[in-house]
């Protein structure tokens, strides 16, 4: 069994995709192809927002709207404590300071309450991360951010796709820009790297485009400090592709999520979606005290399991020197110690799940 099975999903697109890679190969135009623009215009109508520009990374796609925003040495950024390290990474990869904020304990996604006490006289914005697929509590972190002067920029490298209160609002619509990742192993996945920044705001879309292309808004001219983030035609083409699957995958992902959640419920803690939130189930991940059992127990079945996250943010060397008490964010220390992630992914069938969820039953003696 696999984690994510890419090789399934290739065969199940293998005419599509081949097509689209050859089509790239024969034309030549890899970089900045017709391609490129073809896909941002699927993207925006798909979600419903004026621009949507793709980049090389998920990474860079957090590190540019804040080169546009002009973020500073001094500035502290706020960000989950429990996240991949990418979110707090470019922050002080930029020079700001990465300020910790601790998670709630059913949703595993930033708390606002603990959002408005960490907030200062130097704080300048806010990554909230829509994490496994479900996105943050958007609204409330918003008017937050409106009360003291703060920009949002939604970290939805898991959560393309995701539907926020009455089923209908769309991650990557909700904040003043919003980012995702096309990474392989992400809901939309490429063959490679990529990434995409969504915005309603015309400067910020020229600015993000300016940066992302050594600076220059005109061939030569370089009127900014940029880098080279620019994202890949081939792997464009096969987003587009995918593009066109997607929203099969997310009900696929929906009944196997139900699957797992039918089998391990009151068992161990499993997923809590909020009422009118549609998760993309980038990962199902439970909770568990006897984590390294389970893991071991499934690892001796060839069930593959992963850790999302085993270290929080605040704990890791890089951070050492912020030095963060793990009494800052309890609940992001206690998550890292218990949870787990299940294998995910749209081509698993019913016998699998019922594989998967009584191997971990086995473990925890039930
Ligand atoms: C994957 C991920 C990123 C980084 O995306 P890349 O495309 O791998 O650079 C950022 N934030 C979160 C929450 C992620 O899961």
């Amino acid at each position: 069994m696999e984690f994510i099975d890419l090789k399934a999903q290739y065969r199940a697109y293998k005419t599509e995709i081949d097509k689209a890679i050859t089509g790239i190969v024969e034309s030549t135009q890899f970089i900045q192809g017709p391609v490129i623009r073809e896909l941002e215009t699927e993207l925006a109508a798909y979600l419903g927002v004026r621009h949507a520009i793709t980049c090389a990374s998920g990474t860079d796609a957090l590190l540019l709207p804040m080169m546009a925003f002009g973020v500073q040495p001094g500035d502290e950024i706020l960000v989950p404590d429990f996240t991949f390290i990418a979110t707090a990474e470019m922050v002080a990869f930029i020079g700001a300071t990465p300020v910790f904020v601790d998670v709630d304990d059913k949703t595993y996604n930033l708390n606002p309450d603990d959002l408005a006490r960490k907030i200062t006289s130097r704080s300048k914005g806010i990554i909230p991360v829509s994490l496994y697929g479900q996105c943050a509590d958007l609204d409330a972190i918003n008017a937050i951010a409106a009360r003291h002067g703060l920009w949002v920029m939604e970290d939805g490298a898991q959560s393309f796709g995701a539907l926020y209160k009455d089923l209908r609002r769309k991650s990557g619509t909700l904040t003043r820009v919003a980012t995702t990742s096309f990474f392989p192993a992400k809901p939309l996945g490429c063959y490679g790297d990529g990434g995409a920044m969504f915005t309603n705001d015309d400067n910020l879309a020229a600015e993000l485009r300016c940066y992302l292309n050594h600076g220059q808004a005109q061939r030569y001219h370089h009127k900014r400090i940029g880098i080279n983030g620019r994202f890949d035609s081939l792997q464009a083409a096969i987003v587009r592709v995918k593009l066109r699957h997607f929203d099969d995958e997310v009900i696929a992902r929906q009944r196997i999520a139900d699957w797992y959640t039918e089998l391990l419920k009151g068992k161990v803690i499993t997923p809590h979606i909020e009422p009118g939130n549609r998760s993309v189930w980038a990962q199902y991940t439970i909770r568990t005290p006897r984590r390294e059992e389970v893991c071991e127990h499934l690892k001796n079945k060839n069930i593959p399991t992963a850790v999302h996250y085993p270290i929080p943010l605040h704990r890791q060397e890089c951070f050492r020197h912020l030095d963060v008490a793990d009494t800052s964010c309890p609940i992001s220390c206690k998550l890292s110690a218990e949870v787990m992630s299940l294998p995910m992914h749209p081509f698993l069938t019913r016998t699998e799940v019922e594989r998967v969820a009584t191997s971990v039953l086995e473990a925890i003696g039930d």
